[in-house]
């Protein structure tokens, strides 16, 4: 743990020490801007510790781009596994030296007086702005319906799940298609499990096309370069991620090839009653839904390569390789053999300290580029606050400059205020 004596009063106080809260204090540092860090556990430890074993990164290890600290390693279009990402982070943290306080909560930030009181599980203390870094990811949830499982049955939530080895001997029950769901399915079905996988509405997308990482295509097209501001993209901040996979070098995942080597697919779970899971019949509508999107990404790319007159190899459209004969409405779970349940349904965020008018209906906080309406607040690190990549390793940097540059414009204004108050 680390251990600073805290100030009264700081310029700018960070909530939260993951990347987006370490990349803030990057910016805040270079700025000469006094500040601290407030971290209830430990730096970056979501990698550490919320992460399964044989976890890797999607995204290329060439859009790992904090501040000051781009991927420098040998294989720039690989992806990075757990190990690699903490040691990576690891090397991030002893270069930004952030005064960063350990295993300390932030309770409660309040407006107090023109500023801000800021109430921490060490302390309370005073600040000019405060900048909430806490990510959507805050909390594992898992479905009500969770508590009406059997109690022989295991329940894991994905944030939890270290690898196939550590649940018990018997079927697995996945509850959940996104990222996190499809490549935990895969890593149980290739360690030999046999897996139930209920489907959900994520849509996929190819890893590599027509000779190039996908990644690299969409780059070179411009897609990370969009923002929220541009039309029609303000829906996209609740959208659910692609599934595909970095692992053994990069492949798709594709479910229906996973069913006919024994994977049980089912449509989204409804509720759990009596020992049964039951779905909503639409397994085949997400199945088509994903590869709907998987053969428009390509689309788009050969669109791009037409335009550009790029050579590469011939364009494809997927076909299904599988078809559901019938959708599935309940499954007893004791009769399948199954003995665990993981939960890959996601996080909740948790900003129930923070006491400011900032959301809106839904419990979003309202900004722009992480600017909020409330002077001196400001957010940093969820999806779409910008890109795409401000809630990963590729954006969170240029919106942490962008939001300390104009935390730096907002204190200096205030410390003006008193002068010239004076020189009247
Ligand atoms: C399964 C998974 C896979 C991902 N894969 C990729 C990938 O391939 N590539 C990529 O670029 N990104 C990926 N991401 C997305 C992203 O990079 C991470 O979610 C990243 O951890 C977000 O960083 P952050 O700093 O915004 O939030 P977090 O890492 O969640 O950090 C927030 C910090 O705030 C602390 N905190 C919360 N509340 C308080 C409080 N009240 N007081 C003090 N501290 C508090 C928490 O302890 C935490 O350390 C993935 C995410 C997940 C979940």
């Amino acid at each position: 743990m680390t251990s600073i004596p805290l100030k009264s009063h700081y310029t700018a106080v960070v909530v939260g020490g993951g990347q987006a809260g370490l990349s803030a204090s990057y910016y805040l540092g270079r700025a000469g801007i006094d500040h601290v860090v407030f971290e209830k556990k430990t730096a970056a430890h979501k990698w550490k510790t919320e992460r399964w074993d044989a976890f890797c990164l999607v995204t290329p290890n060439y859009q790992c781009l904090l501040p000051d600290h781009p991927y420098d390693g040998a294989d720039p279009h690989g992806f990075m596994v757990k190990d690699e990402i903490v040691a990576y982070l690891d090397r991030f943290i002893d270069k930004v030296k952030a005064p960063i306080v350990e295993q300390t909560e932030v309770r409660l930030v309040e407006r107090k007086g023109g500023g801000f009181r800021v109430e921490t599980s060490a302390g309370t203390v005073t600040a000019d702005s405060v900048i909430l870094a806490t990510s959507l990811y805050a909390d594992p949830f898992i479905p009500r319906a969770g508590a009406r499982l059997p109690e022989t049955i295991l329940q894991v939530h994905t944030a939890d799940y270290r690898n196939p080895q550590s649940l018990p001997d018997g079927a697995v029950m996945v509850v959940g298609s996104g990222q996190s769901g499809c490549q935990i399915a895969e890593d149980l079905h290739l360690a030999g499990r046999k897996v139930h996988l209920v489907t959900g509405n994520a849509p996929r997308c190819a890893r590599f096309y027509r000779g190039r990482d996908v990644v690299d295509w969409l780059t070179e097209i411009g897609q990370y370069e969009i923002t929220i501001a541009d039309d029609g993209m303000e829906k996209k901040k609740h959208d659910t991620n692609h599934y595909l996979t970095g692992r053994d070098g990069g492949r798709d995942i594709d479910l229906r090839q996973f069913a006919l080597e024994g994977m049980a697919l089912y449509g989204r779970m409804e509720t759990v009653s009596g020992g049964r899971m039951i779905f909503r019949p639409n397994l085949r509508q997400n199945l088509d839904e994903a590869d709907r999107v998987y053969n428009g990404i390509n689309a788009l790319i050969d669109r791009h390569i037409a335009a550009k007159g790029i050579e590469a190899p011939p364009p494809s459209v997927y076909q299904p390789v599988w078809e559901p004969q019938t959708e599935t409405g309940e499954l007893d779970l004791a009769a399948a053999g199954i003995t665990s349940v993981i939960w890959a349904t996601g996080f909740t965020p948790d900003w129930s300290f923070a006491a400011l008018p900032i959301f809106d209906g839904t419990g979003y906080p309202v900004q722009r580029r992480g600017v909020t309406g409330l002077p001196g607040i400001y957010v940093l690190g969820l999806p779409w606050l910008w890109t795409w990549g401000s809630g990963r390793f590729l954006g969170v940097a240029k919106d942490a400059e962008y939001v300390i540059d104009h935390l730096a414009g907002f204190v200096a204004d205030r410390a003006d205020v008193p002068r010239r108050a004076t020189a009247c």
